[in-house]
């Protein structure tokens, strides 16, 4: 299979390029050249199959013309190692767990995958070059993405992350694991971070040192296998009778995920329609309401993996529907939230159904209960564990949540990060040295 950039300035590139790349010449996102629809005996029977099962029928029609079918499996089946219930909140919503991975974070999937398809193309072309992994992380991306790569030869990483702004709990999941993740605390905000990556990528005496890639969604290994969730929540609701006319509702930033369930529904995955629920970041929002689409700065909301002012995957939701806003906002609706109605919300449904949502699950849920019309039933993901996020958690709902067993863990090891400013010239001189 081959992959285009949504700038479409760029040459097709295989997927091993895509992958080992992350971003096209023309800085456009690749999109598959063809999006396969999977048979309706697929559908029928999808209710009788296993997680693993159903993530690997649909990589095979990504992925399967590239990898030898042994290795996909392997990939699958290693990345998948854990289940994401759906689980009925009250009448008619339900959620899609998506925090039950090593990091608690939808994002553990797809780290995982790409960690391990980077890893398969290394090896088969077995010149021992080793790649770079640069991720820019306000919280969750870098926790998923070092744990995703831990141990994983050829390969390593390096977490920017912004100091004093990461929740205690998120920051020891990269600076306390070693080997090859490198934490590195920049002594400014998360933009400053990010900017650090972008600027390494397009820097020439950098690329012609070192194998540098970026493991954020626009990597299609990252976000591609986040398909599976939607794929393996349709079929719990059709064991349930409840798929009927389904509704998927998905708290979004970087538009990722939501673009990773829209690629399913391409596939010919039965789901009726999408909201994308936001928090006060609502460019996607906007974008529904108007035909435009006005990047902004991103504002510090209680859901703070969702303050995105410029997602990068609209780029692929524009082009997966060549730009026809008539289409896009006939299948997907918007929302938008700010604190304290996340607040409020994560407070009435404590008190109503006595289950605990996590701010970026909040949005969700709100989404659901003011958009869900009669006869349809809404599933919604929870992006993460609310124990992530206990102190604003407990704060709000007065509560005292436990931490899994698996957070603790990561809390007893000690912290190992670098200090560096936000000046690129000091994070060049340290990548000149690596
Ligand atoms: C990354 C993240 C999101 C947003 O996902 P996108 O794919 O960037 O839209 C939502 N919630 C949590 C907890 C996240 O970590």
């Amino acid at each position: 299979m081959k992959y285009y950039s949504t700038n479409k300035k760029a040459p097709m590139a295989t997927l091993e390029k895509a992958v080992v790349k992350g971003l096209a010449e023309d800085k456009g996102l690749y999109m598959p050249e063809n999006i396969k629809p999977l048979p309706k005996e697929f559908f029928d029977n999808i209710d009788k199959m296993s997680f693993q099962e159903i993530a690997y029928t649909v990589a095979d029609a990504f992925f399967g013309e590239d990898v030898d079918a042994d290795a996909l499996k392997k990939i699958v089946y290693d990345t998948l190692a854990f289940d994401c219930p759906v689980v009925p909140v009250c009448d008619n919503i339900y959620t899609l767990e998506l925090f039950h991975g090593p990091t608690l974070a939808f994002k553990d999937v797809g780290a995982r995958f790409m960690a391990r398809l980077l890893q398969y193309f290394l090896k088969k072309e077995n010149n021992g070059s080793e790649v770079n992994v640069l991720v820019a992380t306000s919280g969750d991306t870098g926790s998923a993405v070092a744990n995703g790569f831990l141990g994983v030869e050829g390969i390593k990483v390096y977490v920017l992350y912004p100091k004093g702004k990461v929740s205690p709990i998120q920051e020891c999941q990269f600076t306390t694991l070693g080997r090859n993740i490198t934490a590195i605390e920049v002594d400014g905000v998360f933009d400053d971070c990010q900017a650090l990556v972008k600027t390494a990528f397009m820097d020439a005496d950098l690329n012609a040192h070192m194998k540098l890639t970026s493991a954020n969604s626009i990597n299609v290994a990252r976000f591609l296998p986040q398909a599976f969730y939607y794929f393996y929540a349709y079929a719990q609701m059709k064991k349930q009778g409840k798929a009927d006319q389904m509704v998927m509702c998905v708290p979004s930033g970087n538009f990722g995920n939501i673009c990773a369930a829209l690629f399913g529904h391409r596939m010919g995955l039965p789901i009726k329609r999408f909201v994308a629920a936001n928090n006060a970041n609502d460019i996607f929002y906007n974008y529904l309401q108007t035909g435009e689409y006005h990047p902004q700065p991103s504002k510090a909301t209680l859901a703070n993996a969702m303050d995105v002012g410029d997602p990068s995957n609209f780029a692929r939701i524009y082009d997966l529907y060549k730009g026809d806003h008539k289409v896009i906002t006939s299948l997907i609706s918007g929302a938008t939230y700010k604190d304290e109605q996340i607040k409020e919300t994560m407070r009435q449904c404590h008190a109503e159904t006595g289950y605990v949502l996590d701010p970026h699950g909040a949005c969700g849920y709100q989404a659901l209960k003011d958009l869900l019309q009669p006869g349809e039933a809404g599933v919604f993901c929870e992006t993460a564990h609310p124990a992530k996020f206990k102190e604003k958690v407990d704060d709000i709902l007065s509560t005292d949540i436990a931490i899994p067993e698996r957070l603790q863990a990561f809390m007893k090891g000690t912290k190992q990060s670098v200090a560096m400013s936000k000046d690129f010239a000091d994070f060049k001189a340290f990548l000149m040295k690596q």
